[in-house]
């Protein structure tokens, strides 16, 4: 067994410093001996292996009490990282932590560590049918979006090839200066804050990692909607980038006209002619609503603009329970030609009415039904 140095003097620290204390002289150790500032130096890669282990053990409460009590022996022969990899797979955060920048990663991974982000989310403008809208329906669309490319799986790089680290912010995605007592950090232009760099371009998307593709898919709108209703499809917007998830769809509705009926709501409202003598007298009527048939008594001396409801003939509720009610809404039509007959009897009708006939407009109706 190789002696071990103790972890306390690793990190320069007095036995009874506090976690505040154990971190800071980690990231002081980290700055100074980490792989990216010191390339090829054997003896600084060991000694920041040989911090990272105090740090892992120092800086568990738990680990520490055993270590404190029993030395590196406690431990047992576990303790310890082999590999600078494996360094940053425990204690990425911490470098993130230490160097400034949040996000999903940074390059100091060395490989395999890419800065996820989500994709942007999409809108498609789907025009319905005055039914559909009212009764739901599967509709087929088609757009194009931002996917990964198959060539690399999104990678960029060449299949076969890997991306590189890059050279001038050493993977970090940002370059780092000081003024006065400010470090201000912009982002690395060689690899516009990516942290790193393609070699070999993946011939397909040019490097790119994305690509455009026409997307086709179904979607189910569900009965009820109107327009300017959005359905919000996961996931189907843009890809992201480095092993971020996609943005979203949104389908924003467009319902048309019908020639039928006005939706107001959940109700409909159905314009239905009649003429002068069926609105005096009355009359049966079968009306045809959006999805059945309705047998409706028109009361004698029914007047223009005169509703009948029929309950639950309207809208299905979009929640799914229910539905709005169906007005039939009457308008009276009065004979545009009579032929002589016709105005013979109207004639008399307005004699026997008291109406002078060029006057009507008063007695007509209201006479009739007093
Ligand atoms: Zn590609
Ligand atoms: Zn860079």
């Amino acid at each position: 067994m190789t002696s071990k140095r103790d972890y306390y003097e690793i990190l320069g620290i007095e036995k009874a410093a506090s976690d505040t204390d154990i971190k800071s002289a980690y990231r002081k150790a980290a700055m100074k001996f980490h792989p990216d500032r010191n390339p090829d130096n054997q003896e600084a890669e060991e000694k920041f292996k040989e911090a990272s282990e105090a740090y892992e053990i120092l800086s568990s409460a738990e680990k520490r009490a055993t270590y404190d009590r029993f030395g590196h022996q406690g431990l047992g022969a576990g303790a310890g990282f082999n590999d600078v990899n494996d360094i940053f797979q425990s204690f990425g955060s911490i470098f993130e932590e230490f160097f400034g920048f949040g996000g999903g990663g940074g390059g100091f991974g060395g490989g395999g560590r890419t800065r996820a982000r989500r994709g942007a989310d999409l809108r498609y403008d789907l025009a319905l049918e005055f039914e559909e809208a009212v009764f739901g329906v599967e509709k087929e669309i088609e757009f194009e979006r931002v996917a990964a490319c198959t060539g690399c799986s999104g990678s960029g790089a060449k299949p076969g090839t890997a991306r590189n680290r890059c050279k001038t912010c050493q993977g970090v995605g940002q370059i780092r200066r000081t003024q006065g007592f400010f470090s201000v950090a912009t982002p690395c232009p060689a690899c516009a804050g990516e942290g790193e760099t393609i070699e070999h371009p993946c011939p397909t998307c040019r490097g790119r990692g994305r690509k455009k593709v026409e997307r086709k898919m179904s979607v189910k709108v569900p009965g009820g909607v109107d327009t300017g209703l959005r359905l919000r499809v996961s996931q189907e917007g843009e890809a992201g980038s480095g092993g971020g998830p996609a943005g979203d769809l949104y389908v924003v509705l467009h319902v048309k006209d019908s020639d039928r009926f006005v939706r107001d709501g959940n109700d409909l409202v159905l314009a239905q002619q009649i003429s002068m003598v069926q609105a005096s007298l009355g009359a049966k009527l079968n009306i045809k609503g959006i999805d059945s048939e309705h047998s409706l008594e028109v009361p004698a001396g029914t007047q223009y603009g005169h509703r009948i409801t029929v309950p639950g003939a309207g809208v299905p509720s979009l929640k799914g329970v229910g539905r709005g009610d169906l007005h039939v809404e009457f308008a009276v039509v009065v004979p545009r030609k009579l032929n002589r007959e016709q105005r013979d009897l109207l004639q008399k009708f307005a004699e026997i009415s008291g109406d002078d006939g060029a006057a009507g407009q008063s007695g007509f109706f209201q006479r009739l039904f007093d």
